[in-house]
């Protein structure tokens, strides 16, 4: 069992990287943010309520965001773990899924942090608004994005920095280059 969380800011390259690494490990990946956007899309129940907050740029509540992924990690095709991108995303997130994997007798091997300076970020989706048209990727949205990482994402490094997980990834270079420091740092625990 496997379990990897990647850490980053809104627009660091997680969900690039995420993808990347399934390719290499063979684990699946579980964005949150991209099962909310299924769900919206789906016009789910779960999508209609999560579509407030993410189109203000806000957090879904973490009652409705645990409970979604607890369903998702219990799965069949998660029986050798996860990678997860874009959870947990707050401290309460973060004692829901300690506690989880506690219960399943299962840990975290490591949280990468992909690292990339505030200015480069806002940059990247300002552009990704343009081609990829997502609905939070806008100037008063991105605003939003960066203060609740800062406020709530980022105290994750120091929690999980304690339980020496946390390893640091340079996100300020090309695709291939942070996906070959990112494997180097995965296979160096196995
Ligand atoms: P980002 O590029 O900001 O990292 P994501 O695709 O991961 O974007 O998420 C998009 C939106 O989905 C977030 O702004 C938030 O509204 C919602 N979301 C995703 N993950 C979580 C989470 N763990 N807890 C609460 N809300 C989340």
């Amino acid at each position: 069992m496997t379990y990897l969380i990647l850490v980053g800011a809104p627009g660091a390259g997680k969900g690039t990287q995420a993808r990347l690494l399934v390719q290499e490990l063979g684990l699946v990946h579980i964005s949150t943010g991209d099962l909310f956007r299924y769900n919206l899309k789906n016009k789910t129940a779960l999508g209609i309520e999560a579509r407030t907050y993410m189109d203000k740029g806000e957090l879904v509540p973490d009652a409705v965001t645990v409970a979604m992924v607890r369903d998702r990690l219990s799965q069949p095709d998660c029986e050798k773990g996860a990678i997860l991108d874009g959870f947990p995303r707050t401290p309460v997130q973060a004692d829901a899924l300690t506690a989880m994997l506690d219960e399943w007798g299962v840990k975290i091997d490591m949280v990468p942090h992909i690292y990339v300076e505030t200015g480069i970020l806002v940059e990247r989706l300002l552009k990704r608004a343009i081609t990829e048209g997502r609905a939070d990727d806008n100037e008063e949205t991105i605003k939003t994005r960066m203060r609740i990482y800062k406020e709530q994402t980022q105290p994750l490094l120091d929690y999980y920095g304690e339980r020496g997980l946390v390893v640091k990834i340079n996100g300020d270079q090309s695709v291939e280059d942070v996906q070959k420091e990112l494997i180097a740092a995965v296979k160096s625990i196995f």
